[in-house]
Formats: C-alpha cells, sequence, structure tokens
C-alpha cells in the first residue's frame, strides 16, 4: 500500500534528522515538523477516515507505532540537550563547584557531660549503679545526716544559698553544696549491698573566678556491705585511675578530712604536664590531687538504720570540671558555663 510505504521512509527520515539537532530550538522545529499539527503524520491520520475498515486499521496501527517512536526519541533527545545545556552553563562559569558550600554544623555533647559520661562508665563496669537527687535539698540530708551538726566548722566550708530563711531550721531548704546528700537518701530507701554512683550539679555561694564558680559538677560514689574495708575503697580508686588517666599513671593515696568519713583519704595522680617533676600545673609538687573519699562514718549509718557493726562502707567524691581543666590545661572553669561556642567546639 502506498501509504504504508510513505510511513516508512518518513520515519527514516525523522529519526536520522532528529540525530542532527544540536540545541533545544532545533528539537521544537523538528517536534514542529514531524508531530505537530501541520505535520505530514498529522495528515496521514485524518486521512484515515477515507479508506475502508480494514486499511483504516492497519495504517492506523502504523501510524501510531510511527507517533510513539518519535515521541520517546524526542523525550530522549531533549533529556540529553537539557543535560548538555547546564554543563556548558556551568563551564561559562554560572556555577562554579569548587566554592565551599554551606557547612551542615552539628551539635556535641557538652564538655562536662563528656566527662560525666566516662567517669560513669568506669563505674558502671564496676558493678555500680548510676543514681541522681533534688538540687533543692533539706539542710538536714544536706548537713545534719552527714555528721555535720550546726556548730561544725565545715559548715564554713559550704556556703551556699538558701530558699528558706531560716538557717537554724532543720526544715531549711537550700541548694546542695555536695552531692552527698543522695547518699543518705539512697541509704535509707535500700538495704545493703549498695553501689551507687552519683553524677549532679552542686552549689556554692562563691565570688566567682578562675578557678571558683558559683554552679559546678560532682560525681559521688558509695559502696555499703559486709567486711568492705579501706583495701577495697583502694582499689577501687586506684582502678578508676588507671581507666581514665592511663595504666602506667602513679597514684597517691594519704590522709586527709571530711566530716563524714573515718578515716578520710585524699587521692592524687602523677602530674599530667610535668610526670612528676613539678611545673606550675601542678604547684611543683608533681601530684594533681582528684578525689577525697574514706570509709562512711558510723554515725552516718546509724542515723540511716543501718547497723555499722555489721556494714561497713567507703565513699568518695570528686569536682567534674576539674577533670577537663587538668587534662586539657583550661584555665578558666567559668569558661564551661559561659555558652561560648568558640569555647565548647574544642570538645
Ligand atoms: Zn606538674
Amino acid at each position: 500500500m502506498q501509504i504504508i510505504t510513505e510511513i516508512e521512509s518518513l520515519r527514516l527520515a525523522a529519526l536520522s534528522e532528529l540525530d542532527k539537532n544540536e540545541t533545544l530550538e532545533q528539537l521544537e522545529s523538528w517536534r514542529i515538523r514531524y508531530l505537530g499539527k501541520k505535520s505530514e503524520l498529522t495528515t496521514i491520520l485524518r486521512s484515515l477516515a477515507k479508506l475502508d475498515l480494514e486499511d483504516r486499521k492497519e495504517v492506523g496501527a502504523k501510524a501510531n507505532q510511527f507517533k510513539s517512536i518519535l515521541e520517546s526519541g524526542l523525550a530522549e533527545k531533549k533529556k540529553l540537550l537539557e543535560e548538555a545545556a547546564i554543563i556548558s552553563s556551568t563551564e561559562e562559569g554560572s556555577l562554579d563547584v569548587t566554592l565551599p558550600g554551606n557547612v551542615m554544623t552539628t551539635g556535641r555533647l557538652h564538655p562536662t557531660t563528656q566527662v560525666i559520661e566516662s567517669i560513669c562508665s568506669i563505674f558502671q563496669n564496676m558493678g555500680f549503679q548510676v543514681v541522681e537527687g533534688p538540687e533543692v535539698e533539706w539542710d538536714s540530708y544536706n548537713f545534719d545526716a552527714l555528721n555535720i551538726p550546726k556548730d561544725h566548722p565545715a559548715r564554713d566550708m559550704f556556703d551556699t544559698f538558701w530558699v528558706d530563711n531560716n538557717e537554724t531550721n532543720e526544715k531549711a531548704r537550700l541548694l546542695r553544696t555536695h552531692t552527698s546528700p543522695v547518699q543518705i537518701r539512697v541509704m535509707e530507701k535500700e538495704q545493703p549491698p549498695i553501689r551507687v554512683i552519683v553524677p549532679g550539679r552542686t552549689y556554692r555561694y562563691e565570688a566567682t573566678d578562675a578557678t571558683h564558680e558559683s554552679m559546678f559538677y560532682q560525681i559521688e560514689g558509695l559502696a555499703v556491705d559486709k567486711n568492705i574495708t579501706l583495701a577495697d575503697l583502694k582499689g577501687t580508686l586506684f582502678e578508676f585511675c588507671r581507666l581514665l588517666f592511663g595504666e602506667q599513671r602513679n597514684v597517691r593515696f594519704r590522709c586527709d578530712y571530711f566530716p563524714f568519713v573515718e578515716p578520710g583519704v585524699e587521692v592524687a595522680i602523677e602530674c599530667l604536664a610535668c610526670h612528676g617533676s613539678g611545673c606550675r600545673l601542678c604547684g611543683y609538687s608533681g601530684w594533681l590531687e582528684i578525689l577525697g573519699a574514706g570509709m562512711v562514718h558510723p554515725n552516718v549509718l546509724k542515723r540511716v538504720n543501718i547497723d555499722p557493726e555489721i556494714y561497713s562502707g567507703f565513699a568518695f567524691g570528686l569536682g567534674v570540671e576539674r577533670i577537663p581543666i587538668l587534662q586539657k590545661g583550661i584555665e578558666d572553669i567559668r569558661l564551661f558555663y559561659s555558652n561560648d561556642l568558640r569555647f565548647l567546639k574544642q570538645f
């Protein structure tokens, strides 16, 4: 049939011309020529009505197949030309892929939180459980229950913010000066064996300077059981110091005084900067004090109805910020809580 041959040659011409289009404008005129309202294809499709039924079927199928081949060829070519257009515009400099991109800023844990997490995980691996307590505390929990009665001179070391006016009342509330009252709260509720580690904020009424801040973090530890001795305390704290400061670090253990322990000890590590030979960081002593500890005073146990004839325990406490201050040589404790990103981003 004449018309089938026409479609066939039209197809060959259209496809060979399609390849020659080099711009989107050329492609558009190609589309009008072969697929537009006035194209030969449209004319053929319109003329179908004049054919008899059999021929109409055959020619119609052929023409529609031709049309869809041209349409998919057009779409493919258009995509290629558009991609090429983007690349060439880049070459002309409208998009410089060598320029630095926009930095996606991500948050991170505060240096204090990082230290708390690593200290807690060391003690958790030794079987201690992490507990927390209130920051607004009763006078009796903060002082009396810890063997610091009203007239005790140790109270002078703990000047704090009072929530209630009447300082002489046992029921007066204050911002806790140490995490130790949580020891009392735990021992009131639970019977030995007890092994807890208590991280949290503490407060002192201080004139702030490079080494004093009115709010800081402490971590407190407590173990109460039968047959707990000073050797258990020493073993636990030596292991802790080696895990936090390195296997080879020398640790010093010597007497100190705290009202809620008897005997009391102080733990120091070999200076991180000079390894014991003496420098400005360690005050030329070669040692850095990092925590206070001792055996829980029998008066403290009696007060929470734990019999000191049967049970004994040890407790320790350390200032959290002191660890990164010593490790990283930070010169001002106030940097921790002044929310300066230039400082915080370094951790
Ligand atoms: Zn030193």
